[in-house]
């Protein structure tokens, strides 16, 4: 049971466990890293000043608002400080965001930032190489019908807030559509690339 986990060191420090909240049919499913403070207090994902940006953009680039969406973190409790999780951390976490993939079953799941994206692709490449293209979730973290799904990896919030908006800002937009087009799009599986 997720809430009463003590699988890790974060267990000790947290307030609140951070599951994941939104629409359990949802097609789009949003993978962040791990809750910070507020998300922390309040036991919701992307409540603070990143979840403001993310909430806008889902809007104003998918038409989505956020209760239509599902969204989780590779970590369920937040690393003190807002430190990045450990490995360790990650992997005792993954079961959860296996289990969450499983029933959720989306069509897309948009990655934000380096962890999310390097969990769900398996890969040890960074989030700027890796974002502007979609990639196919197959047979990774516990799907099992075969159908597949596209992730969609983009920046954190939070890095495109501390830089300020700019270039940063228009590539996570332009991901967000690449987002769009793949819940439009048939599954990978079904031979798109
Ligand atoms: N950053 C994250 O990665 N997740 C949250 O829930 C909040 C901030």
């Amino acid at each position: 049971m997720a809430k009463s986990c003590t699988k890790c060191p974060l267990s000790a420090t947290r307030t609140k466990v951070v599951f994941g909240v939104g629409d359990p049919a949802a097609d789009l499913m949003i993978v962040g890293e791990g809750p910070g403070r507020e998300e922390d207090l309040a036991g919701e994902p992307f409540v603070g000043r990143s979840g403001k940006l993310l909430d806008e953009l889902l809007v104003e680039e998918l038409q989505l608002m956020r209760h239509q969406c599902y969204i989780a973190n590779v970590v369920k409790c937040r690393p003190p400080g807002n430190r990045d999780p450990k490995p360790e951390e990650v992997e005792a976490c993954q079961p959860y965001l296996e289990e969450q993939l499983k029933m959720i079953d989306p069509k897309v799941v948009l990655t934000l930032g380096r962890f999310a994206a390097q969990v769900l692709i398996g890969t040890k490449e960074g989030v700027k190489k890796l974002r502007g293209q979609r990639y196919k979730g197959t047979d990774r973290l516990g799907q099992t019908d075969g159908r597949g799904f596209w992730i969609v990896p983009t920046y954190h919030p939070s890095a495109v807030l501390r830089a300020g908006g700019g270039v940063m800002l228009a590539e996570m937009r332009a991901d967000l559509v690449r987002a769009k087009e793949a819940l439009l799009d048939a599954p990978p599986s079904q031979g798109l690339t």
